[in-house]
């Protein structure tokens, strides 16, 4: 059988709304040409993002019924740590509202002024709290990382050679702890091999240095190592996710990545001192440390959700699903990053609109000109979220210009996807027409999110919208 299909059928639907162009380029412009200031109700399909916006199953939700919701000690806490433990095998695990509740606990103890955390990609939150607890957040990924037309199995891996220089040049007293995101989102949503994982962890411990994960898609991951990493062929993808858990001292975790549910998170380690302190700062600020700030029946829905998202056919759909828009667009002949990663296509914006520069934001017209055409949310992952500015205020752009289309956990359909796939290839088709945008208001970090842009020229001007 050729056909992978998605292993589920649907019991409860929600409606869509439909837009026309010309309501489309006035809510836009009221949301100063930023789609995360647009109301998603205007949104026909939105991509933005594949965190939180999973459909839960109905084992779930009737799950969420069977709650305990105890102050403390919840048997729903317990039911969670059972599965969380099983999986990751670490000793202590800190429920925590979402994963960047994680990142903040964990750096405002380990991070702090003097002190380099380095990672394959920092995600944009966990570059975030590191840079604000006064630490440096240093990239390290592999060259074939950085090279969106280079098609590679693990695209996401740590450079080692890099890690190792910067250990020895800086010293490993002033490094805290080394991150490898698997799968490493803001490089394309590539995987990271079991030997990168496992060469990371040799080198941390060699230095005495804890070794994290940010697990985030910790499953998209090892079904990546299943398909392509030689001897993992025929190994159970759970016992491939304990292998990966085993080379690391702990990780954080966003559960609305792989937990398949619409919020949660946590954070897991194996030092008692640390597990100590980091409980101490969750009670001040999530809550007790058997709910970290979730409702206790969130931890049912976590706990099921880690269930099923090692289904082996949950897997191979999530990633063939994936790749089906890939493909669709590649035969159109529009630019993506190669091959297509777990959760996301990744639009590589510099090829898509070579006419337009970094300092005129590329990506960002391609997202706004494909909610004008189709109605479709999506995200730029390029120099409006990780642009600097030097000494005489210019912009030092981003190594890459993408657009990401986050696609949601088991939400939409195979129609669906060609209709992006439609919309995307039509936009390319009228490139030429696509101008760039200026920045009139930014906050000091994270800025993407709160952005208002005004446009250079005209945005997107073909005849008619879909
Ligand atoms: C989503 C994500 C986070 C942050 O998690 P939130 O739940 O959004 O706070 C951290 N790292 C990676 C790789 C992520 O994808």
């Amino acid at each position: 059988m050729k056909t992978i299909i998605e292993p589920f059928k649907i019991k409860m639907v929600e409606q869509l709304r439909f837009t026309t162009r010309s309501e489309r380029e006035r809510l836009l412009e009221a949301a100063s040409y930023n789609p995360f200031l647009l109301h998603s109700d205007d949104v026909l399909i939105d991509l933005l993002t594949d965190s939180g916006t999973t459909a839960m199953s109905a084992k779930q939700w009737s799950a969420l019924m069977d709650g305990d919701e105890a102050y403390a000690g919840s048997r729903s806490y317990y039911r969670f740590e059972e599965v969380v433990r099983d999986i990751t095998g670490f000793k202590h695990i800190i429920p925590t509202h979402q994963g960047r509740a994680a990142e903040k606990i964990l750096f405002s103890l380990v991070g702090g002024p003097g002190r380099i955390i380095p990672n394959n990609t920092h995600f944009d939150t966990t570059r975030a709290n590191i840079e604000v607890s006064g630490a440096q957040a240093i990239d390290l990924p592999n060259a074939l990382g950085l090279v969106p037309e280079m098609v590679a199995d693990f695209k996401g891996n740590m450079d080692t050679e890099l890690l190792e220089e910067l250990i020895l040049g800086e010293g490993p007293g002033r490094i805290p702890v080394i991150m490898l995101t698997v799968t490493n989102n803001t490089g394309g949503g590539q995987p990271v091999s079991m030997a990168n994982i496992r060469a990371v962890s040799e080198i941390a411990h060699a230095y005495g240095i804890p070794f994290f994960l940010d697990a985030c898609r910790f499953a998209e991951n090892a079904m990546f190592i299943k398909l392509r990493e030689p001897g993992y062929e025929s190994v159970p993808v759970k016992s491939i996710v304990q292998e990966m858990f085993s080379y690391a001292d702990g990780c954080t975790m966003s559960a609305k990545k792989d937990g398949l549910v619409n919020t949660g998170g946590w954070l897991a380690m194996n030092d008692d001192t640390l597990a100590m302190q980091a409980r101490n700062v969750l009670i001040v600020t999530e809550g007790f440390t058997t709910y970290g700030g979730l409702a206790r029946r969130d931890l049912e829905a976590i706990a099921r959700g880690l269930e099923e998202v090692l289904d082996e056919s949950y897997l191979a759909y999530r990633l063939r699903s994936v790749q089906y828009l890939g493909d669709a667009l590649e035969l159109g002949g529009v630019p993506i990053v190669r091959p297509t990663g777990g959760h996301a296509v990744y639009l590589d914006a510099k090829r898509f609109v070579p006419h337009i520069p970094p300092e005129e934001y590329p990506g960002q017209a391609i997202v706004c000109a494909l909610y004008l055409h189709a109605g479709i949310r999506t995200v730029e992952i390029g120099s409006v979220m990780f642009g600097k500015y030097d000494a005489a205020g210019r912009l030092v752009p981003a190594s890459m210009e993408l657009v990401r289309l986050a696609i949601p956990r088991r939400v939409y359909t195979q129609s669906h996807i060609d209709y992006i796939a439609e919309a995307v290839t039509e936009v390319y088709n009228d490139r030429a027409m696509l101008s760039g945008l200026s920045i009139a208001y930014e906050a000091p970090v994270l800025r993407h999110f709160t952005a208002q842009f005004e446009p250079i020229g005209v945005l997107h001007s073909a005849a008619s919208g879909r």
